[in-house]
Order: C-alpha cells, then sequence, then structure tokens
C-alpha cells in the first residue's frame, strides 16, 4: 500500500510535542513492514533542511481569496528517515523558524494543504490511503471530497484522521471562507461546528476512519472533548484507539548517544547511577537521594501549574529526602515561577526552561522517577521512554497513561499511579516513591528490569493501522 502521511511535525525535521515523534515514527514501521509510507509536511526553516540534501520534484501555484502564491515540493535525496519525505515551500508563509505560534498560522496552514492537495492532484497515479494528523491537516478530507478542482480525481481515496490533541481545533472564523479552494458550496455544514469553521470537527465528519492515539482517550472524547464531546459520539462508528508506539531505535539505553553510559537490563543499576550523577553535577543535586523529573510543555493540559506548590511541599513534607528536576517551556509566568524556585530549593530542585532533546533522553536515563500529572494525556509517549529507561512513572490514572502504566501495588505493576491532579495526591506519590526507593530495594530492582522488556514498540500498532487502511479499500 501507498500511504501518503500529511502532518505539521515530524522528529527529526521538526518537533514540538509527541506529534512529531509518532510521525517521524509511524512511516518507518510501515515501510519495514513491506509498505510505501511517505511524509508531507511543510518547509521551515530548521537545522534538518540546512542539513540534507533535496531535489525539487513539483512546482505549482495556487490562489487563496485575493491572494496567488508558487508553492514547491522538496524530497529529501536519501531516504535517511526510513521513508520519503517531501517538504511544501511556500515562500513568506511556511519557510520560518518555528512551527507555530504566528498570527497568521490559520493561512499557513491553510495554504499548506491546499498546494498538498494540488499536488497529489498531479499525480499521476493515486496513493492507497491519506492519513491526517491532528488539526493543521483537518481540511484535507475535506477538500479531497468536496472542493471542484479536487473531487474528480481525489474523492475516492480514503483518508484517516488520527486525533493526537481535541483540545486543539484550529478555529477559522467564516468570514475567511474564501480562503479555502472553492467548494460545493451546500456542504458548509461539513466545515461548521458551533457557527466557526472548525477543521478537526471537519475531519471527523469527513475523513473515512478516525482514530485516537488511545483507547482510554477515545473513551474520555466522547465526555470531554472541548467542545466536541457530540460529534465523538456521533462518529462513534467509524472510530477506534490505537496506542502509539515508541521508535526503539530512537529510545533504547543500549545505544543512545544521547546518554553518559549506555545500559541494558543487566547493567541498569549501574549505567542509570552514571547518568544520575551527571545530572546531580550538572543541576546542584544529590544522587543519594531519589531523583523525580518532569519533562513536557507548562501548560494546563499537563498539570504543570501544580508542579510549584506540589515540589514545595514534597520537599517540606518529606523532609528534603527528594530531588526535584523540571525540564520544559510553555506558560511564561509558569516558566518565571520554575525558574525562580532554583534559588529557593537550592540542592533540592532545580529546572531547565526551554526545550532539549539531549537533555530530555539524559533525564529519562539519569532520574529514578517521572512524573505526569496530566489533566488530559491523549496517549502519552514520556511514560513510554521511562519505562524503556527503567525510570518509574508516576502517572494520574487517565487516557493512554492508564492504558499503559499499571500501579506497583497490582499484579506486576511498575508504576506509581494517582486519580487526582492535584498537589495533595502528587505529594502522596512522592512518598510511595520515596519508600520504594529506601526500603523496598527488591521490589524496585524487579520493577526496572522488567519494565524495560515491556514491548512498547511500533511493531503492533503499525500493523493496526494499515489492517484499518486495507479495511477501507
Ligand atoms: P505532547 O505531545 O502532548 O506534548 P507527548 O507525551 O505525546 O506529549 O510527547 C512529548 C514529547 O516531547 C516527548 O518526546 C518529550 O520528551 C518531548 N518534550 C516535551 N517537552 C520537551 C522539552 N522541553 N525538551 C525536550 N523534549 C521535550
Amino acid at each position: 500500500m501507498e500511504i501518503i502521511h500529511v502532518a505539521a511535525e515530524c522528529y527529526p525535521v521538526a518537533k514540538a510535542g509527541g506529534l512529531g515523534d509518532v510521525v517521524g515514527a509511524l512511516p518507518k514501521y510501515q515501510c519495514e513492514l513491506g509498505h510505501v509510507a511517505k511524509v508531507v509536511m511543510p518547509m521551515y526553516r530548521t537545522k534538518f533542511l540546512y542539513n540534507n540534501d533535496w531535489e525539487l520534484v513539483h512546482e505549482g501555484t495556487r490562489t487563496m481569496g485575493p491572494h496567488f502564491f508558487n508553492y514547491s515540493v522538496i524530497k529529501e535525496k536519501t531516504n535517511k528517515l526510513g521513508f520519503d519525505l517531501y517538504l511544501v515551500d511556500i515562500n513568506g508563509l511556511l519557510d520560518r523558524e518555528k512551527i507555530y505560534g504566528y498570527d497568521d498560522d490559520t493561512e499557513r496552514f491553510l495554504a499548506f494543504q491546499s498546494a498538498v492537495c494540488d499536488w497529489l492532484n498531479k499525480w499521476q497515479h493515486k496513493p492507497d490511503v491519506i492519513h491526517c494528523h491532528d488539526h493543521h491537516t483537518g481540511l484535507i478530507p475535506f477538500m479531497v471530497k468536496y472542493c471542484l478542482e479536487f473531487k474528480d480525481r481525489l474523492a475516492d481515496i480514503p483518508t484517516v484522521l488520527t486525533v493526537h490533541n481535541a483540545q486543539y481545533q484550529g478555529w477559522i472564523g467564516w468570514d475567511k471562507h474564501n480562503l479555502l479552494p472553492a467548494f460545493d458550496s451546500w456542504k458548509w455544514g461539513m466545515l461548521d461546528w458551533n457557527n466557526t469553521i472548525n477543521p478537526l470537527a471537519s475531519a471527523v465528519k469527513c475523513a473515512w476512519k478516525v482514530t485516537t492515539v488511545s483507547n482510554s482517550y477515545l473513551d474520555e472524547l466522547r465526555g470531554a472533548a472541548n467542545g466536541l464531546e457530540n460529534l465523538f459520539n456521533y462518529e462513534q462508528g467509524k472510530s477506534s484507539g490505537i496506542l502509539n508506539g515508541i521508535d526503539t531505535h530512537v529510545w533504547n539505553p543500549e545505544t543512545d548517544s544521547m546518554i553518559i553510559k549506555n545500559y541494558d537490563t543487566e547493567l541498569v543499576e549501574k549505567g542509570k547511577l552514571k547518568n544520575k550523577k551527571e545530572l546531580a553535577g550538572q543541576f546542584g543535586l544529590d544522587p543519594d537521594k531519589p531523583l523525580i523529573s518532569f519533562i513536557g510543555r507548562l501548560v494546563g493540559e499537563k498539570a504543570a501549574d501544580l508542579l510549584p506548590e506540589a515540589i514545595s511541599q514534597a520537599i517540606y513534607q518529606h523532609h528534603g529526602k527528594v530531588n526535584f528536576l523540571v525540564l520544559g517551556s510553555g506558560d511564561p509566568e509558569l516558566e518565571d515561577r520554575l525558574d525562580q524556585m532554583n534559588h529557593q530549593f537550592n540542592g533540592y530542585y532545580n529546572s531547565y526552561i526551554g526545550y532539549s532533546e539531549p537533555l530530555s533522553h539524559l533525564m529519562y536515563a539519569g532520574s529514578d522517577f517521572l512524573l505526569m500529572p496530566s489533566r488530559v494525556e491523549p496517549c502519552g509517549l514520556n511514560q513510554m521512554y521511562a519505562l524503556r529507561y527503567g525510570t518509574v512513572p508516576m502517572v494520574r490514572n487517565v487516557g493512554g497513561l492508564r492504558d499503559t502504566v499499571s500501579d506497583m501495588g497490582d499484579w506486576q505493576g511498575v508504576g506509581i499511579r494517582f486519580d487526582q491532579a492535584s498537589v495533595w495526591d502528587i505529594t502522596y506519590s512522592v512518598g510511595r516513591a520515596i519508600d520504594l526507593y529506601q526500603n523496598k530495594p527488591d521490589l524496585y530492582s524487579w520493577m526496572r528490569s522488567h519494565m524495560m522488556t515491556i514491548d512498547h514498540s511500533w511493531d503492533s500498532s503499525a500493523q493496526q493501522y494499515i489492517d484499518l487502511y486495507a479495511s477501507l479499500r
């Protein structure tokens, strides 16, 4: 099968979160299964662009309302990611340093989607499936079905939407409807949700199949989906959950070049200690105390706003028997607060405010526990990386965290689970973590070596997507 993944992120080209990890890995595993999976994404000005060789494969012209733009599609020459990678270049719109966060993001992603459909429309043959990821590519299922230029050739290509995060929906005011390529106007309802053009809702309506990145997340969306609850209920019949995997080529403590000491299940204790000592040295922490880390976007969904209070209270309540390290960026006020705490809790807590892929790897390897108190967690990759690196995940019982982490009090449990995103639940769990670290060496050591062998690779999930596409032919 030939599968076209269309997305805003793809690791290592451009990544802001889990979406990038998934789009950088799933196609590779689908190719390994013998299919031809390709990725098409915007051409941002990232390091990857400058450090690789490209060939021009297509040039075209589009109108967008009163505007007019040229676009080109370039392809990475060596297939180094394990799949064909195509970047869409639109001068002045896409070629920027950041992926998101510009005032004209609406125009940027509209132009991108329109260019992708135009390019596919010019192909000699048709791919077997177009797989869209999140709202940035959510108008494509509508465009191929109902836009006048595309529908004759593209409407019969199956489309799949994967919802990585339904909080963000890409809302566009109806005053901008003329920026879309001309469409059957009586189909306007397929774009609309609550009097707004809603790209995510449109994709849920128009895609042939909808998947979410865990089963529990699909259940939760029926009750809480930032306004789309009724839609997820209505479209239940074509929806299913497929758990993300992790790229075990990238996330492997035996070969990871971003950590100080590589290790396997046999050497886990010594290996982790070396990495922990490096972290402790860099951040002024004590390697003899349990180290609890947080890695992620500093936003409400991740309950990052609870961190300052929860960390201060845990340090006081547990008499400084524990260390904390935070890596993240997001809400500027929270960034400031977490940064200021570095002085206040010198020796017990530290943070790196920003984005650092190498530090994240070192933290998965060198921490003893990884805290994820998320309010919403569609799948969550961090806990799976933690498991693979022998780091005990401390997670709230929600979404993909519920589906991947069992509590150490249960049969063969490998993590610490709690029910509420609250300071109390976090500090209580910190107590359990300290107890495990200090008083239960046998259990702790069994948990570490066992969790590292749990298979969260893409093999089975990549096949589940293939089966889903096959059901559409
Ligand atoms: P989300 O996509 O909601 O942010 P996921 O758990 O699915 O959450 O994926 C998060 C990914 O982003 C992981 O690979 C994590 O290591 C990475 N990440 C998040 N914040 C940072 C950061 N500040 N520095 C480095 N990596 C980060």
